[in-house]
């Protein structure tokens, strides 16, 4: 396929892409998404064909606001309508009952849908122009690490979508909190940049973070996942790491050791969010041995890094 190249003086094709059915990668705050009109059956199959994505899979659906959000789902608990309130536009994909008019495709056959709004600036311009929902997993091969810059998109998807925006490098570098509502309980699917404490403090009550054991509510987690074409070792305390020459290692300052490789010092939790991917494809292509990652503690947006840590590593978190 031929891939378009576009900047944001372009955004209006880019839309008028999305709204013939075609397929488009585009930056988000969390990371480049590659999207399709929701509401369009055969659109929305373009993507797991570009991405090689397991169709039992679900994918999040974008949408401009909290309007286009009460079109998309069938109906929204009080607890969502907080979240959404509190937390769009912003990192937060909530799960809730699918309206008819969403694509089969898009929620893997399951009776619910996962709906963001991003705070994206492009972004948003892009799906108000366009006026659907999109549906738009991370613009990644299957399994691979997200794309956090322009850079990496085109690496991952150049001649497999009609277009490519771009935009600058993520903010964020993780994907989004995936929240779900249980009968009187919510719960974390996927945990990301809006944490654990940040929504227990809105809803006033425990949110419990499910672990690969009971996540058959969202089936794309029992997938392997996240993982760099090299080995990622990981380690909590500096004495754990034990990295040869040619391998690299990344954590904070006091973990810096007498390591023979290379050290990348992180300056804090949201830097090594921010530039976890970028790493590993950095890693990559300078055929790095190993990576050893520090494994922040599970508080914060630590909780996210170590998902996708221990998941890069082989792992189940
Ligand atoms: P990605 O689009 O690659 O960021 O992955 C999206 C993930 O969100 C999926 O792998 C699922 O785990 C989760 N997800 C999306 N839609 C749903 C849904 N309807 N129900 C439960 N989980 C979902
Ligand atoms: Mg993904």
């Amino acid at each position: 396929m031929n891939t378009q190249f576009l900047d944001s003086y372009s955004i209006q094709q880019a839309a008028e892409l999305l709204q013939r059915g075609a397929t488009v990668v585009f930056p988000t705050e969390t990371v480049y998404g590659v999207g399709a009109n929701a509401f369009d059956e055969q659109a929305v199959r373009k993507i797991f064909q570009a991405k090689g994505r397991p169709s039992d899979n679900p994918l999040i659906v974008h949408v401009s606001g909290i309007e286009m959000a009460l079109r998309a789902a069938a109906e929204v608990p009080t607890p969502a309508r907080m979240l959404m309130d509190r937390f769009w536009p912003g990192p937060l994909t909530l799960v809730l009952p699918r309206s008819a008019e969403i694509a089969p495709s898009v929620t893997a056959g399951l009776a619910t849908v996962g709906l963001r709004w991003p705070r994206h600036e492009l972004c948003q311009k892009l799906l108000e122009l366009a006026g659907v929902p999109v549906a738009a997993p991370s613009a990644n091969r299957s399994g691979r690490p997200s794309p956090t810059t322009f850079e990496a998109a085109c690496f991952e998807m150049a001649g497999r979508v009609a277009a490519i925006l771009r935009g600058p490098p993520c903010q964020v570098g993780l994907e989004s909190t995936v929240v779900g509502f249980e009968g009187e309980n919510v719960v974390i699917y996927r945990p990301g940049a809006v944490t654990r404490e940040e929504l227990e403090h809105v809803l006033g009550c425990p949110v419990r973070l499910v672990s690969n054991r009971d996540v058959a509510a969202s089936p794309g987690l029992l997938h392997r996942h996240y993982q760099p074409n090299l080995p990622v070792k990981i380690y909590e305390a500096p004495e754990q790491a034990a990295p040869v020459s040619g391998e690299w290692i990344i954590g904070p300052p006091d973990c810096r050791g007498p390591w023979p490789g290379r050290f990348i010092l992180i300056a804090d939790i949201e830097d090594y969010a921010h530039r976890l991917y970028s790493l590993f494809r950095e890693a990559e292509a300078a055929g790095v041995s190993g990576l050893w990652c520090w494994l922040p503690p599970a508080r914060g947006l630590g909780q996210a890094l170590r998902d996708r840590l221990l998941r890069a590593s082989g792992k189940r978190p």
